[in-house]
């Protein structure tokens, strides 16, 4: 069997879609344009790129972006009196901390700091608590993206049997407690579990978000199930990368462009064999992410401007 290929950049392009025309709508009704203010500290070179992302995906799509870019040596009272800043400005309908920051800075002591109306990102205690109780407000995006892939690409939820591989609280946690609220029975993996491969087999839907590239083989694979990869990992080493991603065309077109290539956290080329479906990387959950970030950006200025998030 060769897996179904989950398209992330064609949902994320009919949300976006959707989002545009939820923007649309509102500035038609109300005069209201949702604005989103993003703040960068330090120099970091995949935040540089991760946020200009976001701000053209803005432009895209009628919402307004605001930037604010603070140097490296940035205090923690700059940076909260900028998210204060923010947190009074009416006009500002979300606000994005783009992570990590710099040494020194306290990224829960700041996403703390951010009005949990504003919090786009959904990595605000509140946030997060409300998730937790089933009674979920702003989502995180990559998770929140990863639910809108499998429902739309018509994978079932209730009654299934997930298995999340990994922890953190931007996705690993967070996704499965949106499976959970779905009505799947949800296993969480990480570091310490024991027999791994022997878990991750129980599931009929495995999410991976591991970070490390390749673990999850066809070992760790029932047949049939569905499998997403949510692991970026720039790849420079050419027999690791064959190991994972075979002689996918694309994937070889990069590395002799840059001299690495993104994969995954799933050996994509043995797992295919085995599963019904897998995300591919790049191009599965990737997309969603900033789709999802603007989807937020929209509820969070509906909510403001309606009423009741
Ligand atoms: P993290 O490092 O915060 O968490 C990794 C988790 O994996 C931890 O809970 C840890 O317990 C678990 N883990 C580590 N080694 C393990 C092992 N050997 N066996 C079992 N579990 C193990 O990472 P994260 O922020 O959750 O990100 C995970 C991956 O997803 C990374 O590759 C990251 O780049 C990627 N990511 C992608 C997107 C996207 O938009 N597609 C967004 C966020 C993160």
């Amino acid at each position: 069997m060769t897996a179904q290929s989950l398209d992330g950049s064609q949902v994320a392009e009919q949300i976006l879609a959707e989002v545009k025309s939820g923007v649309e709508q509102l500035r038609r009704e109300t005069g209201v344009t949702p604005t989103l203010a993003t703040l960068l500290v330090g120099d970091d070179p995949a935040s540089q790129v991760y946020i200009k992302r976001k701000i053209k995906t803005c432009a895209g799509i009628g919402i307004v972006s605001r930037h604010e870019r603070l140097p490296a040596d940035t205090s923690a009272a700059q940076a909260l009196a900028c998210i204060h800043r923010f947190n009074r400005d009416p006009d500002v309908h979300g606000i994005l901390l783009q992570l990590p920051l710099p040494a020194g800075l306290d990224a829960d002591a700041l996403t703390a700091a951010i009005d949990p109306a504003k919090d786009v990102d959904g990595f605000h205690p509140i946030n997060m608590g409300c998730l937790a109780l089933g009674r979920p407000r702003l989502v995180p995006c990559t998770p929140a993206g990863i639910i809108e892939l499998l429902v739309r690409s018509g994978v079932a939820l209730r009654g299934r049997r997930a298995v999340v591989a990994g922890r953190s609280n931007i996705v690993g946690k967070p996704v499965g407690l949106l499976l959970l609220q779905r009505d799947a029975t949800v296993t969480y993996c990480h570091s310490k579990t024991a027999d791994l491969p022997g878990v991750c087999r129980q599931a009929d839907i495995l999410i991976a978000a591991i970070g490390r590239p390749g673990m999850i083989t066809a070992d760790y694979v029932a047949p049939g199930a569905v499998v997403v990869d949510v692991g970026i990992n720039a790849i420079g080493d050419a027999a690791e990368l064959r190991r994972i991603v075979g002689d996918s065309e694309s994937h070889w077109q990069q590395f002799q462009k840059k001299g690495s290539a993104l994969a995954g956290d799933v050996e994509w080329a043995s797992v295919r064999e085995k599963a019904s479906a897998v995300t591919p990387v790049p191009g599965g959950v990737g997309p969603l992410t900033i789709a999802m970030l603007m989807k937020n950006t929209l509820q969070a200025c509906l909510a403001r401007v309606k009423g009741g998030l």
